[in-house]
């Protein structure tokens, strides 16, 4: 795969006609080394996030090599990529199919679960496995998150009980986990989801064997700027000493956004302005999912290209290239006024949720992907230089 220097470079050499999708391996880089360096316990990575090779080799060469997977597909391209890697199926549902080939085919032996007919499942499905560790996923409010997940998975505080209990007679090693939504801006969720697994414990008097703490930690948008992500962990760190446990389980989190947001960027050309509409040639259906109904705000840049690029700026809504009106994408992206028809926009961290949501949808598709080295447009974790990058 080429590699260029920057985003401006590749623009310049090769005005591309289609949608071209770039990727920073020094930001998958400095993402996983502040995680290693700061997260106190394992660090899973969230497959589904971004399964592109390039990205999961470049995690895995930078230390970490267990993954939160949530198909057979994404067992297989890590088994694939890293044979020896350690695989944790945390899909809360999952074909009986699918479980048996995870377990013998695969050798998968960590689970999540969340009801007890799930249980069941994993116990048949396995012939009665005795070497399962299995994570009893819980219920907590997604209230500060943009991304919802608790409508669809986790156990309600009546249920829990038991069904920890349950799992806890026919697993070799237990585990609590949750999550608090994706793109979560605020720690206190972190702390609210630590404390529902202390009240567990205490009220069933099991220590499990790992607290999992999800994903969900932030990546940070023109109009999403979190915390730094220190104050997450140290909120984590505060919640867990809070427990007051004799024996500290091991900890989990296995994040996805925080770690490749910033290392995706989405370079689309203009195809036609309508005064505040720019009719763009990626979209909802391509690479720029999130900018639609999750109405995520991707930071957005003119790229030069041999023009002058206006001081004034104005706000902009995305029309994607399909005939469907749901290609839409609110934003308001801010850009120079004189933006116009064959301008380039490079969109920045769509690292996360972006290339993988790619569909062929109306004929435009397109896997033209680089690799560059100039940095993100936003970040959470490159120093504040110049002033055009966010110190985390
Ligand atoms: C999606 C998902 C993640 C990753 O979430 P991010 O918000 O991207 O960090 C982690 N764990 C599970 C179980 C998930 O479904």
């Amino acid at each position: 795969m080429r590699e260029f220097n920057s985003v401006n470079d590749l623009v310049n050499e090769l005005k591309p006609v289609d949608p071209i999708y770039c990727i920073r391996p020094n930001s998958i880089r400095s993402a996983c080394n502040w995680f290693n360096k700061n997260f106190p316990g394992k660090i899973l990575y969230a497959v589904k996030t971004n399964p592109n090779e390039i990205v999961v080799n470049e995690i895995k060469n930078s230390g970490i090599n267990a993954f939160d997977i949530a198909s057979i597909e994404e067992i297989k391209i890590i088994n694939k990529i890293s044979p020896n890697a350690e695989c944790y199926y945390m899909n809360a549902i999952k074909s009986r199919e699918h479980i048996k080939e995870a377990y013998f085919k695969y050798n998968i032996k960590n689970f999540a679960l969340d009801s007890k007919d799930e249980l069941l499942k994993i116990i048949e499905s396995t012939n009665n496995a005795k070497d399962l560790n299995l994570f009893v996923r819980i219920s907590i409010s997604n209230e500060h998150a943009e991304v919802d997940l608790s409508k669809k998975f986790g156990a309600i505080s009546s249920e829990a009980l038991g069904l920890f209990r349950l799992t806890k007679a026919h697993s070799a090693k237990i585990g609590l986990s949750f999550h608090v939504g994706s793109q979560c801006m605020h720690p206190i969720s972190y702390t609210k989801g630590i404390g529902e697994i202390g009240n567990i414990i205490r009220k069933t008097k099991i220590i499990p064997d790992f607290i999992n703490v999800g994903g969900g930690f932030p990546s940070i948008y023109p109009d999403l700027r979190p915390q730094s992500l220190d104050s997450y962990i140290f909120e984590i760190k505060k919640a867990l000493a809070n427990l007051k446990l004799n024996k500290m389980p091991q900890l989990i989190c296995e994040p996805g956004r925080a770690l490749v947001a910033e290392s995706g960027s989405t370079i689309v050309k203009v195809i036609l302005r309508k005064k505040q509409k720019l009719y763009i040639n990626d979209g909802t259906y391509g690479s720029l999912f999130d900018a639609g109904q999750p109405n995520i705000i991707f930071p957005a840049r003119m790229i030069q290209n041999g023009r002058i690029i206006s001081k004034k700026l104005t706000a902009f809504n995305f029309y994607g290239p399909t005939c469907d009106s749901m290609d839409y994408m609110k934003g308001p992206f801010i850009l120079p006024n004189n933006i116009k028809e064959g301008d380039y926009i490079e969109l920045g961290q769509v690292g996360s949720y972006g290339i993988t949501f790619r569909t062929k949808f109306n004929g435009f598709f397109s896997n033209e992907i680089y690799k560059v080295k100039d940095n993100a447009i936003l970040s959470m974790y490159e120093k504040e230089d110049d002033g055009k990058y966010l110190v985390a």
